[in-house]
């Protein structure tokens, strides 16, 4: 069913009773052209776009849980494109020009909001590597520009740019065009959107293994639901991207950490825009609902636990509390931590493994929600045509043996 007015008001009329359910949930088949494991956003854009660009409509994602149950619906939604390096300003860019125009690509509301990203610098270290961004990015054509701290108050009036805080703010780089999404809306749009195509959504489906046959190639999937037989596998699980590499012996790069955020009580509209400061580690929004968004910073250790120090969290409040003495009001309503898989140089690893028709889209770590429609359609191209995307050539696993690093660790402290 295509979402209009018309329809609005068609079911309006007939109280709401016609609405159809908005993916199918089939019995998963014994054989498949491509699995995709883990339904998140990302393993969800990339079966849409398999099948809407690719003409693969044999294919299955396979979940463990709910859809978006996973980082997808537990991120902060902030989206940017103002990387460092090339490759990513291209990736994080594509993601962008395409989150500009999903509602009608997918006829779903994912509410994308380009209301403006303001990264806080306080030292004269935040001061260089913010203005490196911003000339990097406008030399690729990516809108970035820097403030000074009235400017800074003047788009986001709420914010403290007093001389006596513990760390007052001296300048900061913001992107007009970064802003927010609807996290679980971009996980149903991109189902809703799979299945009408012909995509099978599996969700409590858990992949237990990964069978390989004499020659080493992979030949399907054990699940909780049942053997699956495929040649083409896409692994998509995110924090638990090792543990299921590790079902066809490939060892990653990776370390999963739990990162957490929380909400506030609803308010009336408050905070336009969202606000970062990497170097107290704290970003704020404003949902459409009025909660504050805030997120905090990793454990400090790995962990497959989803709840993350409370330490992080306070630590978090203390410097919201002080660029934003309003918040002080407010109380929190919740907290939640998801895993991420971070790399070592912060960057993803979308590619082929060493394992045939086994491919990997991982290493997001704590900043992949942004990236979700330009992640999945690179990679869609990847798993579908066997070869990288032009944008995600440079995203390998070979990197971290060649050296060819893409290091966003060192060019910003936090990724989000
Ligand atoms: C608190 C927090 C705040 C964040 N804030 C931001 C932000 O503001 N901006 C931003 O860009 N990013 C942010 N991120 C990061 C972002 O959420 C992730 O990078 C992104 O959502 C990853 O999407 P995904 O689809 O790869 O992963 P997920 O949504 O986690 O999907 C992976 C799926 O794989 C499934 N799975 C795992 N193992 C198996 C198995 N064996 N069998 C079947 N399925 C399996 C999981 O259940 C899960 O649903 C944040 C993350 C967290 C936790």
């Amino acid at each position: 069913m295509k979402f209009s007015a018309l329809t609005l008001l068609r079911q309006a009329m007939s109280g709401n009773t016609g609405w159809p359910e908005q993916w199918r949930s089939p019995e998963p088949k014994a054989a498949y052209d491509a699995v995709i494991v883990g339904g998140g956003g990302h393993g969800l854009a990339t079966a849409y776009y398999m099948a809407k660009e690719h003409g693969m409509r044999n294919i299955a994602v396979v979940e463990r849980g709910w859809l978006g149950g996973g980082n997808t619906g537990r991120n902060t939604t902030i989206i940017r494109s103002n990387y460092l390096w090339e490759e990513s300003e291209g990736l994080y860019e594509h993601a962008l020009r395409l989150w500009e125009g999903l509602s009608q690509e997918l006829n779903y509301n994912v509410m994308y909001s380009a209301r403006g990203v303001m990264m806080l610098a306080h030292n004269t270290h935040d001061v260089q590597v913010f203005k490196r961004h911003v000339h990097a990015n406008r030399l690729q054509g990516i809108d970035n520009e820097w403030l000074t701290p009235e400017q800074a108050k003047e788009f986001c009036p709420l914010l403290n740019i007093s001389k006596d805080i513990r760390y007052p703010i001296v300048g900061a780089a913001l992107q007009r065009r970064g802003g927010t999404a609807r996290h679980d809306a971009v996980a149903w749009g991109y189902a809703r959107g799979a299945s009408a195509l012909g995509v099978d959504i599996i969700q409590n489906c858990e992949v237990t293994g990964i069978d390989r046959d004499a020659s080493g190639a992979v030949s399907g999937l054990q699940t909780t639901r049942g053997p699956i037989r495929t040649r083409k596998i896409g692994v998509v699980a995110a924090g638990h991207t090792s543990v299921v590499m590790g079902m066809a012996g490939v060892r990653m790069p990776l370390e999963s950490y739990p990162l957490q955020a929380l909400v506030s009580e609803p308010v009336k509209p408050a905070m336009s825009c969202v606000v970062m400061s990497n170097t107290i580690h704290a970003y704020i929004s404003q949902s459409d609902k009025g909660e504050m968004v805030i997120g905090a910073g990793t454990d400090a250790y790995t962990s497959y636990s989803q709840t993350g120090g409370l330490h992080i969290s306070s630590h978090t409040l203390d410097a919201i509390c002080e660029l934003f003495p309003e918040v002080r009001r407010l109380r929190m309503l919740r907290n939640w931590g998801g895993i991420v898989d971070v790399t070592p140089d912060r960057s993803p690893i979308i590619g082929k493994t060493p394992v045939p028709g086994l491919f990997v889209n991982c290493g997001w770590g704590t900043g992949g929600f942004k990236a979700t429609p330009g992640s999945g359609h690179v990679f869609a191209h990847t798993v579908a045509t066997g070869e990288p995307h032009p944008i995600n050539a440079g995203f390998t696993l070979d990197r971290f043996r060649t050296g060819r690093l893409i290091d966003e660790a060192a060019a910003a402290a936090v990724a989000h």
